[in-house]
């Protein structure tokens, strides 16, 4: 789960962490007054769930109360990597002297929440890993015993000479891995901390990713869904029960199985395609699962071809090819489909679907080939 700015800020603030003050506001009025109440210079940010929000116009600094309603207005209209601007953040600039980088990731690897830090802040800490990867110093952390004060303490002055500065960012650290363990996240970042000129160590913005198992557990934590600004394909899978993410590509994948939906999307990407999205099925088989399923893809402008993928366990793939019946009965697809199915009840769902008009396949190469030649248009 993502959560805003705003939000991971007020987590954030509660372990200690130095960050300025800030009001929500979902109206340009709002941001003027807003601004008008902090005075001087503010900084008016875009409140969804995506990166990179400086580089796409959705963070400004504004000199006065009415030119906070200006830039309000515009970023309150901006649409994000496909999310519109609902709310912005107004939070009183501070002077920046530099800007660094402090996240915490879970590492699968060694199974550790892992400090990743870099004096090279303020852009994406992907773009330093590839350009300098020197400049980033990975500290893996025992859960068991916390983040020692010697170990914030060396990443301090990874990023800064100054005892005094690097003090200050060990104590931040400290407190972000706090928030990070208490908040059950899989993310926790500032991106820029940043110097002032008189010499504070600053958080200007902060990210968090909760992990969605910890959120029965985290009650609290879980609150802070916003339905709003998540991806409406997004919303509708989690209410059907279904492991759902968008991608960018156009061949559209139900599968059912983690790990036969991640090999899919592996050949789909071997065969020259781009998977639009993960979506997991689960094990039961129900056909209002496919119903949903393929509601949600279809709705995928992007989506040039459908792509099933079953493999018949505990799914018995007649419910899957009655859901397939089902779903485009409702909802007659303006895409080509590819079935692949095999294992449990394998006649009758082809029965099922050649009755219905549809072809099936058995083989996942050949499935996945033809679903990718249709959704290049290079015939298959
Ligand atoms: P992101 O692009 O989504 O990561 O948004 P950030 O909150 O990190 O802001 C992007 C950039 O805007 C930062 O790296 C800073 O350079 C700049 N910025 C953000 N807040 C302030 C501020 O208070 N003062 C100044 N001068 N610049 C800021
Ligand atoms: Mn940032």
């Amino acid at each position: 789960m993502n959560i805003h700015e705003y939000q991971a800020k007020e987590i954030f603030r509660k372990q200690g962490i130095p960050i300025p003050p800030g009001e929500v506001a979902t109206t340009a009025d709002e941001a003027e007054a807003i601004a008008r109440k902090f005075g001087g210079t503010v900084v008016v940010k875009a409140q969804v769930h995506a990166g990179g929000r400086g580089k796409a116009g959705g963070v400004k600094l504004a000199k006065s109360p009415e030119e906070a309603r200006e830039v309000a207005e515009k970023i309150l209209k901006l649409t994000i990597k496909d999310l519109p601007v609902q709310k912005v953040l107004v939070t009183p600039a501070a002077d920046i002297e530099t800007e660094a980088y402090v996240g915490i990731i879970v590492d699968r690897a060694s199974k550790k929440p892992v400090f990743m830090v870099s004096p090279a802040g303020g852009i994406d800490i992907e773009e330093v890993a590839a350009k300098t990867p020197d400049k980033i110093m990975r500290h893996p952390v025992d859960a068991r015993y916390g983040l020692q004060p010697y170990e914030a303490m060396e990443m301090g002055f990874f990023l800064y000479d100054d005892v005094k500065k690097a003090r200050a960012a060990a104590k931040i650290m400290q407190q972000l891995y706090a928030a990070f363990m208490k908040s059950g996240a899989s993310l926790a970042e500032i991106n820029p901390l940043v110097t002032t000129p008189s010499g504070e160590v600053v958080a200007l913005d902060a990210k968090m990713v909760v992990d969605d198992n910890e959120l029965d557990r985290l009650t609290d934590v879980a609150g802070l869904r916003d339905e709003s600004a998540e991806a409406p394909s997004e919303v509708e899978a989690r209410k059907a029960n279904l492991t759902f993410i968008k991608l960018d590509g156009n061949v559209g994948c139900v599968v059912n199985g983690a790990g036969l939906a991640m090999a899919t999307m592996d050949l789909v990407k071997y065969y020259g395609g781009d998977p639009a999205n993960f979506l997991d099925i689960g094990g039961s088989s129900n056909p209002e699962k496919v119903v949903s399923a393929l509601r949600i893809i279809t709705a995928d402008p992007n989506v040039k071809a459908i792509l099933f993928n079953i493999f018949g366990g505990i799914t018995r793939t007649d419910d899957v090819a009655n859901g397939i019946v089902t779903a485009t009965k409702q909802n007659p697809l303006k895409v080509p489909i590819v079935i692949r199915l095999t294992g449990t009840n394998e006649e009758i769902a082809v029965k099922i679907l050649t009755e219905n008009g549809f072809s099936a396949m058995t083989d996942m190469d050949e499935a996945v080939k033809k679903a990718v030649a249709l959704a290049t248009g290079k015939a298959a």
